[in-house]
Order: C-alpha cells, then sequence, then structure tokens
C-alpha cells in the first residue's frame, strides 16, 4: 500500500522531486511513462545500450570500474569485479539473473524501480548481457510484484521489437520467472534453484554462480537496482556516475523509508547525505521524538537516534555495526519496544529459515523462545549469548543465518537498559 502511495499520490510529487538534480534513475520520472517505450528513448533511454555497440567491451567494463558502482542488492560487491569474472570463465552458455525478489519487510525499491521505469531495468540487462555474452537472460520477480512484471513484460516486447536483442545473440532473450512466496529464495543460489525448478535451498560456496551458476553455466546475478544504472554509466560516463555520492559509496541509492516519519515512502538519495536529512527532507520529519533506526532490512542494525547525523555511506553505516543492504531505513518510535522489535525480527528469520542447516535453523527458534523469555517470563538472556550469535553467523550456510544475529547484537550494544530484566517485572 505504501508502495502504491508513494508512486500515485499526487501530493508526494514534490517529494519525489527531493534534489532532483543528484538522481539517476528517477531523475524522468515525471516524463516517464512506463509503458510508453517512447517516452524512455525521449529522455535519453536505450543511448547507453547503443554505445555499447560502437566501443570495445573492455571500454565498457572499464566505464563501469570508474563509476565504482557496487551491488545495490547488499553485498555492495564492486560491480565490474563480478562482470569480469563472468566474462573471464570459459563457456559457450552464459546467463544474466536480475534479482527483484524483494521479499524482505520494509523494502520496497526495487518493485517502485520496475513500476516507475522498467525500460531501464531491461537496458541494463542488455548492456550487462552484451558484455559477458549471454544467451539467455531472467529477471526473477516476487510473484506479489503483478504491476511490476506486467511493466517489465511490456517492456521487454517494447524493446525486442526493435530488433536489438539480436545484437546479443541470434537467440537471446529475456524471461520473467516469478518466485515463490519466501524470502529465502531471493538468496542467489537459492534464486537459481527455484528458475531450475527446484526448492528455495541456498547452494553451498564456493563454487559461485560466477564460475557455476544457473543450469551450472557461468551466471552474472545482479540486482535490478544495479543493472539499472547502467545505462546511465554507459551513456554519461563512469566519472560523471562517480560525481555523485563520496568515498567508496558512489552514485545514489533507491531507499524505502518506513517507521515514524510522516511520509512513508521510496526514494532516490545521493550517497553522503545526512541521514537525518533523508527523515526530514523525505519522510517530512518524523512524527514525533524518536528512538533509533533499524538501517539496511530486517538483517540490519539497530542503531540509536544520536547516530541520525551519521551520513548515508557504505563503511559510515558499516562502522555503527549495520548496513545499507537494500536500502531499507525504519525509523523507531520513541515509545517503541526495542526488545518486541528485535524479536519481531528473529521470529521473521526463524519463519522464513530454510531448515536447511542446523545453526540457522535451530538457532534462530532458540533466539526467539530467549527473546520471549524475557518479555513475557521475565528470565534473562543467557550469559553465553555472544558464542550463540557468534555460533550461527559463522557456520550458517547462507546470509539469512549469517546476519539473523545483528540486529540483537546492536540492539544490545546501543539500546542495553532494554535487555534488563527489571524493566519488564511489572508487565
Ligand atoms: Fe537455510 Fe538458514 Fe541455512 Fe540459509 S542459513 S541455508 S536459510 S537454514
Amino acid at each position: 500500500r505504501q508502495r502504491q502511495m508513494c508512486i500515485r499520490d499526487r501530493n508526494n510529487i514534490e517529494n519525489l522531486n527531493f534534489k532532483k538534480d543528484r538522481k539517476i534513475l528517477m531523475k524522468d520520472n515525471d516524463l516517464l511513462d512506463p509503458e510508453d517505450l517512447e517516452s524512455y528513448i525521449k529522455t535519453g533511454g536505450l543511448k547507453g545500450f547503443e554505445k555499447c555497440l560502437n566501443i570495445k567491451e573492455e571500454e565498457i567494463i572499464k566505464e563501469i570500474e570508474l563509476s565504482g558502482l557496487r551491488g545495490r542488492g547488499g553485498a555492495a560487491f564492486p560491480t565490474y569485479k563480478k562482470i569480469i569474472a563472468v566474462k573471464n570463465t570459459d563457456s559457450d552458455i552464459k546467463y544474466v539473473v536480475a534479482n527483484l525478489e524483494e521479499g524482505e519487510v520494509g523494502s520496497f525499491n526495487n518493485h517502485i524501480l520496475a513500476e516507475s521505469n522498467p525500460f531501464s531495468i531491461i537496458e541494463g540487462i542488455l548492456i550487462a548481457s552484451y558484455i559477458i555474452k549471454a544467451k539467455r537472460a531472467y529477471i526473477f520477480v516476487n510473484h506479489k510484484g503483478s504491476l511490476a512484471i506486467k511493466r517489465l513484460a511490456n517492456s521487454i516486447n517494447l524493446i525486442k521489437s526493435k530488433g536489438l536483442f539480436s545484437y546479443i545473440d541470434r537467440e537471446f532473450d529475456i524471461e520473467i520467472r516469478r518466485s515463490p512466496s519466501s524470502y529465502i529464495a531471493g538468496e542467489e543460489s537459492a534464486m537459481l534453484e527455484v528458475i531450475e525448478g527446484k526448492k528455495a535451498f541456498p547452494r553451498n560456496k564456493p563454487p559461485y554462480p560466477v564460475n557455476v551458476g544457473l543450469f551450472k553455466k557461468p551466471t552474472l546475478i545482479n540486482n535490478v537496482e544495479t543493472l539499472a544504472n547502467l545505462p546511465f554509466i554507459i551513456y554519461y560516463g563512469g566519472k560523471e556516475y562517480a560525481s555523485f555520492g563520496i568515498n567508496n559509496s558512489k552514485g545514489t541509492k533507491m531507499i524505502s523509508l518506513t517507521g515514524f516519519v510522516n511520509n512513508p515512502c521510496v526514494n532516490e538519495v545521493e550517497f553522503g547525505v545526512k541521514i537525518i536529512d533523508i527523515i526530514r527532507e523525505v519522510g517530512f520529519n518524523s512524527k514525533g521524538d524518536i528512538k533509533g533506526l533499524l538501517i539496511g532490512g530486517p538483517s540490519g542494525g539497530i542503531v540509536s537516534k544520536d547516530f541520525t547525523e551519521t551520513l548515508y555511506d557504505y563503511d559510515e553505516i558499516y562502522k555503527l555495526g549495520a548496513m545499507v543492504g537494500s536500502g531499507a531505513i525504519y525509523v523507531i518510535p520513541y515509545n517503541q519496544n526495542i526488545v518486541e522489535l528485535v524479536r519481531y525480527l528473529m521470529k521473521f528469520f526463524a519463519d522464513e529459515s530454510c531448515g536447511q542447516c542446523i545453526p540457522c535453523r535451530v538457532g534462530t527458534v532458540k533466539l526467539t523462545s530467549m527473546l520471549d523469555n524475557l518479555l513475557i517470563n521475565s528470565q534473562e538472556l543467557p550469559s553465553n549469548l555472544d558464542e550463540i550469535n557468534e555460533f550461527i553467523m559463522k557456520v550458517s550456510l547462507c546470509g539469512l543465518g549469517q546476519a539473523a544475529p545483528i540486529p540483537l547484537i546492536t540492539a544490545m550494544k546501543y539500546f542495553p537498559e532494554e535487555f534488563k530484566i527489571k524493566q519488564y517485572d511489572k508487565c
């Protein structure tokens, strides 16, 4: 509902124009009809791909390297390195997979991007496919994203009808695959399993998908936001892209702002802005006193309000114990019980765990019940909690288990008093 509100509510138009000159992906939203390819072309669309056809592949990769683009799905891995890894892997068949699963609570930006500017995603897929000489590309979309699916399918058909697919391979095509209703299906190797028709179980790594990916072939997996940045980078150049942002956080980031703000929404911000400015200017201020922030989605970190002056920057946020992640920022109201928030997130992980490995399957359930015991029975958390958290993070097979304790660890660091037992004595 929030997502639809952002796009359709005309009252939000001012909000969509927040620092418009510092946007890349949403800069032409006012002019763009997401179902009309000509409107995309009028705003400079497809010029990035056209430029690719006239320069060497090494030059294309160089521009991506100069841009400083890092994966926007959460891992923040340098995009050019992944592209080179797939390109250099010897195989007749290679794939591109665009991840639009976005099944985590509080994240909507990928869906908004696909609904508002689906052409940029398709053009980005074409550029990536052209570089690695992909035989086929897939877009893996959360099954609930019906409008995103409709507009992406329409964009594929319209761009295909221009004859551009044939520049990649005679048989090249882009397929949309719907994901099942499961958070873990968005984990990159689980996503490959689902596309292959199997259950959403993450794979052991190594081997990594760049070498052994979809149908055992080298596969370039990127979040749709990462791919959608490629047309700008190629057309305007990597240096121009890198003029946005700061330090090792170049460009812009689509964010999902939720919680105790007057205007929960999706927007695009330049890296390097203060988080407090995001709350003020994108969220139209908070609704009252805030207690803190959950930065980076459910597996992000919970930090106190003392850190709202922090710059929105991969490294600065990492120093707090949180992460940029997929771009979700949840503003915690002054009266929210932090233990209840952590318990909610832990229960989410316990419910979404695929159950394949014991530390995650058992650990997330145990941590949930420990938090229940604190909340309901005033029972202290165990003295060896640090060891339990460390074990779950080190031994779990995939990112879900590896990150599940982070909200708990950060919340205990920034809100130690909330975990003291006396607080719940008379609840
Ligand atoms: Fe499944 Fe959790 Fe293990 Fe990941 S860490 S494979 S979600 S059980």
